[in-house]
């Protein structure tokens, strides 16, 4: 059943943003963005420049669509069903400032080879480990599903790390608010001992824009935390 969601929350105890801040986050992702480039290996990483901000997620659970929702492009990221078709990170930036926007390859793609699923874990760990102006990692789950194995992989690869990161939930119009308030909060006793998550879920639909302004805030937010970004 779709649902539409107009004020999703399921972290009513979280700070939430000012009309100040949520008109901060709406400026930060005007304009036009485009695509920068990809790369699928370390050494084809771009310079550092600005501060990243990077998307990780099973494949097929809403990243490319949120991608486009935050940026108010259709088809800047590419949505597709089929599942697991990119290895590379791909890079999207504004003229307007230097955040940059990183949509990490999808895992948990069941017919990907040993091979690739190699590459994908050296690709991965190679970025966070070397990408000082990366800011956060949100990792994109699906609020039908809760977490699965190569969430928690991923989880553990960014605590590893020592990235910061946070969930934010997809797909939140497919389920009643109840539902998303009960995966909320099993999602939040999963993460509550790893260090480096931060404990507050987002939960979002590509498909109605909930949670599309929180989250820009919320970039926004630490965007500011970071200091100026116009060069
Ligand atoms: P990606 O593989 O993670 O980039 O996922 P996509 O963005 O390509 O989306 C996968 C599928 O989920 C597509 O059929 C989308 O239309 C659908 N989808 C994405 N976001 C939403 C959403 O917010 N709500 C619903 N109902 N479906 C969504």
């Amino acid at each position: 059943m779709r649902r539409e969601h107009t004020a999703v929350n399921p972290t009513a105890e979280s700070p939430d943003f000012s009309p100040a801040e949520i008109d901060v986050g709406r400026r930060l992702f005007a304009g036009e963005w485009s695509f920068l480039g990809p790369a699928g290996a370390v050494d084809r990483l771009p310079p550092l420049n600005g501060i990243e901000i990077a998307f990780a997620g099973r494949s097929n659970v809403g990243k490319s669509s949120l991608i486009n929702a935050l940026t108010g492009r259709r088809a800047l990221a590419r949505t597709s069903n089929t599942a697991g078709r990119t290895q590379e990170l791909l890079f999207f930036g504004n003229p307007r400032h230097r955040l940059t926007l990183v949509d990490m390859p999808g895992y948990g793609y069941a017919v990907a080879g040993k091979e690739k699923v190699a590459g994908w874990a050296r690709l991965i760990r190679g970025y966070l480990q070397t990408r000082v102006n990366l800011a956060r990692v949100y990792v994109l789950v699906d609020s039908r599903h809760e977490l699965k194995s190569g969430d928690e992989d991923m989880l553990d690869v960014l605590s590893q790390a020592a990235v910061s990161h946070q969930i934010v939930l997809t797909k939140c119009d497919q389920i009643s608010e109840a539902t998303l308030a009960r995966c909320g909060d099993i999602i939040k006793a999963a993460i509550a001992k790893r260090p480096a998550a931060f404990p507050d879920l987002i939960a979002t639909s590509a498909h109605t824009g909930a949670g599309i302004e929180r989250l820009r805030a919320a970039i926004a937010r630490l965007v500011e935390e970071r200091g100026p970004l116009v060069s």
